[in-house]
């Protein structure tokens, strides 16, 4: 059992906090650790924090928590940090949006081909890429040995450039992979007969390998498809697993792309509200259209405020239980999320992040299984060493040992979807190094939205004034 320092950087983060915090209080190889929640929101980092405390408190964990909105505090001798902040929030991605949209750029200037993901801003994210450098800079002062766990998007341009530009430990986390299971479930295949392996980068991962009680599974998944040339209509924006856009880029690289991936395709699927819905279904056309990312925005809302009348709940009666306070304000929230929450209180059940099994991988030498980001280094053939993929590996006390890719990736996914999306990643972080908006201009001269470099200049210069940019002006 190791006593260990976790720094939650963003802890009011609506997507992660409760997640983290009941994996890390049933984690019974943690007890005795201490957990630091850091935010700039004080509103949001006291309801957290009141909700942690509450909970470990429930479940009886031997966990002590802190909350301080100094980064320094929260840093100094920590043994992991895990990066949640979302810097400027989703305000500040609607508000780029809304000028992108302006200028004739739908969606957004940094929606581009095989990036079209509504929260995974690469040319206007001056603050946050500047903020993931900040935080590994603190960490070599503060806390050299400590490891740096990478959930905050974009995590391909943030895994790449913190490990380029950093001697700190640090892994990147996506939880897209999980969506095989969509796959799994639909096969009616028993999951643990499967041997499957994902790789690319993230957001762009395919299912190199999938083998079913020992045999090749693709031809039941061909066989599926057969019987489903449509696939699966769509339960909510997000469940494109199976959708028509899945299938076609299926045929089109040979290889079953998975999770985030289905999202991130080309333009083919993503010119207009009327092509999304072709593709990704309907009503909304997927999770990154107007319809599809305000209905998770909405959910967003209402995860924060849940949270935050769970949070008065408590303060106003010290006797009561976080989950007596939690379902009081069920009626807030959809019922899938309702079902999670619940969960939170069965101790055999993890949320389904990685980052706190990686942790007990790292401190306690349990090793496990997990799907990191972290440097190339030969893993994936054809892409550079410094560039960061998203495989399987094994974790223990040792570090990250990446599996073999076998077999490896189709030379068409290789150089019509991992190749351009790597020079997508290049020269977003070569306009950011080089503090250069004249390099995002020459970006979007290769965009099929920009009518002329006129266009292109006047959307980068509305950027640039708006108020949220100030300090990305300033450099
Ligand atoms: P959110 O806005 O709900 O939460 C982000 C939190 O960061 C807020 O509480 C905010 O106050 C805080 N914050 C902002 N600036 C900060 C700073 N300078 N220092 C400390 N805290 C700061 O956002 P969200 O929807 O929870 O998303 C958070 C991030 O996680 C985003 O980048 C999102 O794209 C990413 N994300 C990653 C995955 C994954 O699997 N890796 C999945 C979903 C979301």
């Amino acid at each position: 059992m190791a006593q260990v320092k976790i720094s939650i950087v963003g802890a009011g983060s609506a997507v992660f906090s409760l997640r983290l915090i009941s994996d890390i209080c049933k984690t019974k190889s943690l007890a005795g650790s201490f957990v630091t929640l850091m935010d700039v929101n004080e509103t949001r980092l006291d309801d957290a924090y009141e909700l942690a405390y509450q909970y470990a408190r429930d479940m009886k964990a031997d966990i002590q928590f802190e909350k301080t909105t100094d980064l320094e505090k929260a840093i100094s001798d920590a043994d992991f940090v895990i990066n949640t902040a979302l810097v400027g929030g989703h305000d500040f991605l609607e508000n780029m949006r809304k000028i992108g949209e302006k200028h004739g750029y739908y969606r957004g200037i940094d929606t581009q081909e095989f990036n079209m993901v509504s929260d995974y801003y690469t040319l206007t994210n001056w603050n946050q890429l500047s903020f993931f450098l900040k935080i590994a800079n603190m960490m070599e002062k503060l806390s050299p040995n400590a490891w740096l766990l990478q959930a905050a998007n974009p995590v391909f341009e943030g895994t790449t450039l913190i490990s380029r530009k950093s001697k700190i430990k640090m892994v990147g986390f996506c939880h897209g992979h999980y969506a095989l299971n969509n796959i799994i479930d639909a096969l009616n295949l028993e999951k643990e007969k499967i041997d499957w392996q994902v790789a690319g980068f993230n957001h762009a991962i395919w299912l190199t390998r999938f083998q079913y009680k020992g045999k090749d599974a693709y031809p039941i998944l061909n066989e599926w498809i057969e019987k489903h040339p449509n696939g699966n209509p769509p339960k909510n924006p997000f469940d494109d697993q199976l959708s028509p856009a899945a299938i076609d880029i299926y045929h089109f690289y040979g290889k079953m792309p998975i999770g985030d991936t289905v999202r991130n395709s080309s333009w083919k699927y993503h010119y207009d509200l009327e092509t999304k819905k072709k593709w990704y279904g309907e009503p909304w056309g997927g999770a990154d259209s107007k319809l599809g990312w305000k209905w998770y925005e909405d959910k967003l809302n209402d995860i924060t405020t849940l949270t935050s009348k769970s949070a008065e709940l408590l303060r106003k009666n010290k006797n009561i239980k976080l989950s007596e306070a939690l379902s009081a304000n069920f009626s807030i929230i959809p019922a899938d999320f309702a079902n999670e929450v619940k969960n939170f209180y069965d101790p055999s059940t993890l949320s389904g992040e990685q980052h706190i099994p990686f942790i007990d991988a790292i401190v306690n030498d349990h090793s496990n299984r997990f799907i990191v980001n972290t440097l190339n280094n030969g893993v994936i053939s054809g892409i550079p060493d410094d560039v960061a993929v998203e495989i399987p590996a094994i974790v223990d006390k040792d570090g990250i040992h990446p599996e073999e890719i076998s077999p490896s990736l189709p030379e068409r996914i290789v150089k019509w979807y991992l190749y351009p999306r790597m020079m997508r990643m290049e020269w977003a972080l070569e306009a950011f190094e080089k503090r250069n908006p004249d390099l995002i201009i020459e970006i979007l001269l290769r965009d099929p939205r920009t009518r002329s470099y006129e266009q292109a200049k006047a959307v980068v210069d509305d950027i640039l004034s708006s108020p949220f940019n100030q300090e990305m002006k300033k450099h």
